[in-house]
């Protein structure tokens, strides 16, 4: 693999979006390693699963779709996704001798001379015409604040921090969020532990798996969101939808998913409420707050490009970044998910390959 600086296409990020994204880009036509290269701050392909919690398995994910190309030959469905999906990509890189540099941390892409972008890194900067970012957003967990988080003595903990339900035996665990990772970890917790859930909005269960109406549905409304320069948020956001899986059903059966709305504040030793329904006065003494709140789009080294629109999103177009034809960003908005992943990946490469040769300029 040849090292070149000066690209065509840089690709930020090595996970699902990154990796389809390369596909494309060789399918179009780019050069592996001369026209185009992966920069991926991992120490080892995965991507953010490699990071996930050992007990998150297949059986327990919506769907880990398959990358373009190579189909993922699924485990046993209680194989830890930890170790099945980052082995899959790993094996997807050297099947297709994708041009991935690692372990690179792109700190920041700036507009340099001659219509370049220059990417700025912790291993030297690298030159393209064009970016495509997939970058995901399992690097910048969002806690929301509330009054009283210094106070707390006991643990308080990010959805990325989680590992084990055993560290939280004998113990009472508060657990806030109304997505599936909130579901997911309270279900497990909740065998060893006490728990109370919170929730802003209450749950609406959904039997069985989003049928095709819903998932349009649901990627119709992020797509306007970023169309319009709007933060993405996430499926349940939108929707207020969760999955009932069998998984959840027994939960639900052990009465583990009778929820609270959202605490007022925080105090030493556990959450108040102040306001409510009845609520006001409720005191609940915690022993860890775990946060399954979600998070944000990992975007900030694109800072120097200005792309920030008023709404605190980046106003897109498909793809594209509305008004920066060399910008694509993939796993982002109505395309974080696994198969939303591949599809973007592929239209940014074709929309590529259009650009650069619509300026005359011929992939390599
Ligand atoms: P990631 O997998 O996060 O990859 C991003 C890559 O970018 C990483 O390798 C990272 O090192 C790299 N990176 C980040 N910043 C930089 C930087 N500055 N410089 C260089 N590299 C950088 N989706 C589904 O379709 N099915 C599911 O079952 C499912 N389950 C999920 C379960 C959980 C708990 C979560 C949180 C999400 C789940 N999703 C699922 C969503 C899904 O994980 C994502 O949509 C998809 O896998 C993300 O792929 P990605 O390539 O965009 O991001």
């Amino acid at each position: 693999m040849r090292a070149d600086r000066d690209v065509d296409v840089v690709v930020i990020g090595g996970g699902q979006a990154g990796l389809s994204t390369a596909w494309a880009l060789a399918r179009q036509g780019f050069d592996p390693g001369s026209g185009f290269v992966v920069l991926d701050a991992d120490d080892a392909p995965g991507g953010a699963w490699q990071h996930r919690w050992p007990s998150l398995t297949l059986a327990t994910t919506h769907r880990v779709h398959d990358l373009p190309g190579l189909p993922f030959e699924q485990p046993e469905a209680t194989t830890p996704a930890v170790a099945s999906v980052p082995a899959y990509f790993a094996e997807y890189e050297r099947h297709f001798d994708l041009p991935v540099h690692r372990p690179v941390r792109v700190r920041a892409v700036h507009r340099a001379a001659g219509d370049r972008f220059r990417v700025e890194t912790d291993a030297g900067d690298w030159t393209a015409r064009a970016i495509v970012n997939a970058t995901g957003t399992w690097t910048r967990p969002f806690v929301p604040r509330y009054p009283g988080q210094e106070l707390f003595r006991g643990r308080q903990l990010h959805t990325v921090d989680y590992r084990d339900p055993a560290e939280f035996a004998g113990r009472h665990v508060v657990v806030v969020g109304g997505g599936a990772s909130a579901t997911q970890l309270l279900g497990e917790i909740s065998t060893v532990a006490s728990t109370t859930w919170v929730t802003r909005r209450p749950p609406v269960w959904r039997e069985g798996p989003f049928d095709e109406d819903v998932g349009r549905e649901v990627v119709a409304k992020v797509e306007a969101a970023v169309r319009e320069g709007r933060s993405p948020g996430s499926v349940v956001g939108l929707t207020g939808l969760l999955v009932s899986t069998p998984y959840i059903r027994e939960g639900r059966a052990r009465g583990v998913f009778a929820r609270l709305p959202m605490f007022d504040r925080l105090t030493e030793d556990g959450v108040a409420w102040d306001s409510g329904d009845g609520d006001e006065g409720r005191f609940q003494p915690a022993d860890a707050i775990l946060w399954a709140t979600g998070f944000r789009a990992a975007v900030q080294h694109l800072a120097p490009l200005r792309l920030r629109a008023p709404g605190g999103g980046i106003r897109m177009d498909g793809t594209q970044v509305a008004g920066e034809p060399r910008v694509h960003l993939v796993g982002y908005g109505p395309s974080a998910s696994t198969i939303g992943a591949n599809r973007a990946g592929q239209a940014a490469a074709r929309a590529l390959r259009r650009l650069l040769r619509d300026q005359g300029e011929r992939p390599r």
